[in-house]
């Protein structure tokens, strides 16, 4: 009855972690929970106010499908400002959220049969995407420390090969590529004619004094293979809200746009103008976010390093910890099914990520709940 393309698609693990954690919740169960991936923190009070404004003036009608003009004029001010790219409006596309906005470009730039790089670890949706877009996956090992090995994407390159994901800072491991490597990345895909996705919604978090690097501002050349993707969800905490967006060479924005024409039209109206007011309001919020995550960064990692057959680096950016459980001798399934089921901590498998040595955890929780967790998880550990 269902078709092959839907049964080929596997559920996301992550958010079946966190249905776990809120059914148990539910039951009345004290779950500390660092499964999410979103901020803890509340939307801006701005921003809140300004969809509220949009409701009142009666803003609530169909939009241009790609979005809003000045929406996408604000959003290519921030691309010139902050990631030094210069897209024109007609160069941008808003969608439904940044996994929309993925699924989007893996639609319009894939054919059956294609194959696709993806470095491993990598955040789960992209695997599913290229499958459902009928082109295969192309895992690419990475080096001890997270870090892309060059040699070893140059040997999966094949005559099908159509394009790499690049995730920086990236979901799980919180990796942050310096633009030394970006150059080399962006050299080897060059060299095989290979598109270059470049999904960056986690540009707002990198710490120890680092600066997040778009691979489209090394040069004319670079930006006009690659399409970025990102969205408002993790840098104004509005994962809720579902606005993400895409900027990239005119003809795939084009077919971006025409692709949405029929799937879901405009992004909500409201979200365009709350996601206004987040590109032109005050930016301190942002900052109190990442240094707060930055606190909870040392902090969890610390704690994780202490615990027996543990081991953690230091993430660069984004917020997870993605430590190797893989001395305890359990699966990453079996670690974080017990860890949930006798210590009421809920983390994601490593297997999700494509690595069965680790778990993710989040460290978009408040300190308490940080310290909480990590007094039960040392616990668990101590008795495996
Ligand atoms: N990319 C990565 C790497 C992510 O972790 C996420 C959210 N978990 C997204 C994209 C999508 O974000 P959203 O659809 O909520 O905007």
């Amino acid at each position: 009855m269902i078709s092959e393309r839907a049964r080929s698609v596997n559920p996301s693990l992550t958010l079946g972690i966190t249905a776990t954690a809120k059914k148990l919740k539910k039951e009345g169960k004290d779950v500390v929970t660092f499964g999410a991936g979103e901020p803890d923190f509340p939307t801006p009070h701005n921003i809140k106010m300004a969809a509220i404004k949009a409701i009142n003036d009666n803003f609530t009608y169909y939009t241009p499908t790609s979005g809003i003009e000045e929406l996408r004029q604000a959003i290519a001010d921030k691309l010139r400002s902050f990631n030094r790219v210069s897209y024109e409006p007609s160069e941008i596309v808003v969608s439904c959220g940044g996994k929309h906005s993925l699924y989007n470009i893996m639609q319009v730039l894939l054919n059956p049969g294609d194959e696709a790089l993806l470095t491993v670890p990598y955040w789960v949706s992209y695997l599913e995407q290229i499958k459902l877009a009928g082109a295969q996956p192309r895992l690419v090992q990475t080096d001890e420390d997270n870090k892309i090995n060059l040699d070893e994407m140059r040997r999966q390159v094949t005559g099908k090969t159509k394009l790499l994901v690049l995730n920086s800072p990236s979901n799980p491991a919180g990796a942050v590529l310096s633009q030394s490597e970006l150059k080399s990345i962006a050299d080897l895909a060059l060299g095989h004619d290979l598109w270059i996705v470049s999904d960056e919604v986690y540009e707002a978090f990198v710490y120890d004094g680092l600066r997040h690097v778009s691979i489209a501002s090394l040069s004319r050349e670079v930006k006009e293979r690659t399409v970025m993707s990102n969205a408002f969800s993790k840098t104004y905490s509005m994962t809720g809200w579902r606005l993400g967006y895409t900027a990239g060479p005119k003809e795939v924005i084009e077919a971006i746009g025409r692709l949405q024409d029929h799937m879901t039209s405009n992004p909500t109206s409201i979200a365009q103008m709350a996601a206004l007011e987040a590109l032109k309001g005050p930016q301190d919020s942002v900052k109190t976010m990442v240094e707060a995550f930055d606190q909870r960064r040392r902090i969890m990692v610390a704690r994780l390093n202490e615990m027996k057959n543990v081991e953690c680096q230091m993430p660069k950016g984004a917020f997870y910890a993605f430590p190797k459980i893989h001395s305890t001798g359990l699966s990453s399934m079996e670690f974080s099914d017990r860890l949930l089921r006798e210590a009421l901590t809920a983390v994601v498998p490593g297997i999700a990520f494509g690595r069965d040595e680790n778990i993710r955890l989040s460290y978009a929780a408040s300190l308490q709940e940080i310290e909480k967790g990590m007094d039960r998880m040392e616990k668990f550990c101590g008795t495996l």
